[in-house]
């Protein structure tokens, strides 16, 4: 199937992005590296009226320490977040993110964005603790991680709003475990476990309609938490155990025995 047909933009400021935004009342969609918007408009599940291309917005691939945390501008693709070395979790997180192909174009706003209940660096962001810079017609806000996510494919972002960057903490000890059926594949179940300013926090992938902090201060505790559902990938017992078992993974990497 092809497109539906649209208006194409391609702005060179975010002032010029959001005008963009507001002029297409509803109707405009941002296109960053297109993996995920692209394959859902040629099924016509989104038939934007206006696509804005931020592809050439300046001042959005920026990757650097700022206080304790690692700033990630939107543009970065995930193939520039798994070479770095400023924030090893993040790096671990993107190498597992699809194949070369995607890694080569997606970018870490529109993977937030995007708010896939599958995708790794929610996960990251909501364990780290992470703050998302959100442009808007009334200038810049700043939203925890945690109070993006609203559900699958859904967050509190406004339709004229524009991810700009993200602020990742550095955790002082991390562990990382993802369990998919082949590489490249969406994982079906993601844990994080991150010390974060002394506070041991896990988040979980893929059995939820968003990331799920855990509260529990042990692998083992976390099945009383989580509530999946079954799916053609298994029940829900099974993502439970392989969450888990994932968690033991992370946190036994993350050199945790318990999160106190
Ligand atoms: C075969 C395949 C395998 C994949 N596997 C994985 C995987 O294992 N893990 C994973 O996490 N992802 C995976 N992806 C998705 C990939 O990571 C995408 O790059 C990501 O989900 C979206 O990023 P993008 O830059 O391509 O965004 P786009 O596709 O351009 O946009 C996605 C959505 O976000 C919005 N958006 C984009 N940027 C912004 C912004 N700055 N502010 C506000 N809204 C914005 C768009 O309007 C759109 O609604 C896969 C994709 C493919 C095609």
């Amino acid at each position: 199937m092809k497109c539906a047909p649209f208006e194409y933009v391609r702005p060179t400021s975010v002032d010029d992005v959001l005008a963009a935004l507001a002029e297409a009342d509803g109707e405009g969609k941002i296109l960053a590296g297109g993996q995920s918007l692209v394959p859902v408009m040629a099924l016509r599940m989104a038939r934007p009226a206006v696509l804005v291309d931020v592809n050439r917005v300046d001042g959005l691939s920026a990757l650097d320490h700022a206080g304790g945390n690692v700033h990630v501008g939107a543009l970065v693709r995930h193939q520039a977040l798994a070479a770095q070395t400023l924030h090893p979790l993040l790096a671990e997180a993107a190498r597992h993110i699809g194949h070369t192909a995607v890694r080569t174009r997606g970018t870490a706003g529109g993977s937030i964005a995007h708010a896939d209940p599958a995708a790794e660096l929610p996960v990251v962001a909501v364990a780290t603790g992470a703050t998302v810079t959100v442009a808007g017609p009334q200038g810049d806000r700043w939203v925890a991680a945690e109070d993006l996510f609203a559900g699958p494919l859904m967050t509190t972002l406004d339709p004229g709003e524009m991810v700009t960057g993200v602020d990742f903490p550095v955790p002082t000890r991390w562990g990382f475990a993802e369990f998919a059926r082949r590489h490249g594949d969406f994982a079906l179940v993601t844990v994080v476990v991150a010390e974060v300013g002394g506070e041991v926090r896990t988040a979980v992938g893929g059995v939820g309609p968003v990331p799920v902090r855990a509260r529990a201060t042990r692998p083992e505790e976390l099945a009383d938490e989580l509530s999946p559902t079954g799916d053609l990938h298994g029940t829900a017992d099974f993502r439970r155990g392989v969450a888990v078992e994932m968690a033991r993974r992370a946190f036994a990497s993350a050199g945790i025995r318990e999160a106190a």
